[in-house]
């Protein structure tokens, strides 16, 4: 744009806001949480940063679905009301408008089902142009976890302790590569090949941002007993950061999303005729059950 086209849009102008401000971030440049013995989740910005004092960041929800601008703190409870209802009625937009800035270090493979959350903007540390750290995770002796036989993505109860240390020899043998990785650089190799050696437990880190529809999207499916244990620890962190910049929208989401429960048309057919479920689907009927029990019935 020349200097003229940018004239004949007019001037910009510049308003206040209408009462005191204040940073959601309390002031702070990140707030960490330390994941296991190398990784971390940094929450870094947000969106809005500063809200009218006596607000939360839930403030941006309501005011785009209000579309209006400079609403009093009088109406906290409407306000309260009115997101619960968006998020009940899946009204995303609005939670769109909220968005958070991450610093994750995680082992690459929990950044592999990390990086499936395709509706977020992510840049990552690059192998190609930097030396990989010589950084690996490794569970503790007592947190290893058996194959689960109900579930075959899982692991539940714990080895024993032989076994568990056997594992985690196992480990320490392809942190050896480490090694060789190093010698191999210093030969002359290039940083993009000699990575390729490199187990998928050594970490790697990226900036993360996503707005809040998403990112509670993520967190409903990484926080769930489904997920694989070391992302569910980055979920929860993360859950933990976010939880007091949007209290309104969290406690909503426990309400309707952690803690509530979706029923099927054949659960509900069962529900109301009291027979078991019309499937011969033995995972389904497994399901149900768990559902059942979560409802106390
Ligand atoms: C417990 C668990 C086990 C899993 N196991 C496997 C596995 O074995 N193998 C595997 O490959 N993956 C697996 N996944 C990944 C899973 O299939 C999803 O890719 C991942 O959870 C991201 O979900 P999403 O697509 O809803 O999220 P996002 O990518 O964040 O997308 C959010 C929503 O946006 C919409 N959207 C985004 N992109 C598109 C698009 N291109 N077209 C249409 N709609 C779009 C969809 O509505 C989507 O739900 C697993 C995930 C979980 C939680």
């Amino acid at each position: 744009m020349t200097d003229d086209a940018v004239a004949a849009v007019g001037s910009i102008e510049h308003k206040a806001f209408e009462s005191p401000v204040y940073d959601v971030m309390g002031g702070s440049s990140r707030w960490d949480v330390k994941i296991h013995e190398h990784g971390l989740i940094a929450l870094v910005d947000v969106m809005p940063r500063l809200v009218p004092e006596g607000q939360t960041a839930d403030s941006a929800i309501v005011q785009a679905a209000r579309v209006s601008y400079g609403e009093g703190t009088k109406r906290v409870n409407e306000d309260r009301g009115l997101i619960r209802y968006l998020l009940r009625h899946r009204h995303t937009t609005p939670f769109e408008m909220i968005e958070f800035k991450f610093h994750v270090v995680m082992p690459i493979f929990v950044a592999r089902q990390w990086i499936r959350h395709r509706t977020a903007n992510v840049n990552e540390y690059s192998a190609r142009y930097s030396v990989v750290p010589d950084r690996f995770y490794v569970p503790t002796v007592e947190n290893v976890r058996a194959q689960s036989t109900s579930n075959r993505q899982g692991g539940d109860e714990l080895v024993d302790v032989g076994t568990a240390q056997a594992f985690l020899d196992y480990l320490n043998k392809c942190q050896d590569q480490y090694a060789h990785y190093e010698q191999l650089l210093e030969k002359g190799v290039s940083r993009e090949q000699a990575r390729a050696g490199l187990p998928v437990n050594v970490y790697t880190e990226w900036y993360w941002k996503c707005d809040l529809h998403n990112t509670l999207h993520f967190l409903s499916l990484r926080m769930d007993a489904h997920a694989q244990q070391e992302i569910r620890d980055y979920a929860n962190a993360m859950y933990a950061l976010i939880k007091p910049i949007v209290p309104v929208t969290a406690e909503a989401f426990e309400d309707y999303r952690l803690g509530g429960v979706h029923l099927s048309r054949l659960e509900l057919d069962s529900l109301r005729s009291g027979k078991p479920m019309d499937t011969t689907n033995k995972r389904e009927r497994a399901e149900w059950e768990s559902k059942r029990a979560k409802m106390g019935l």
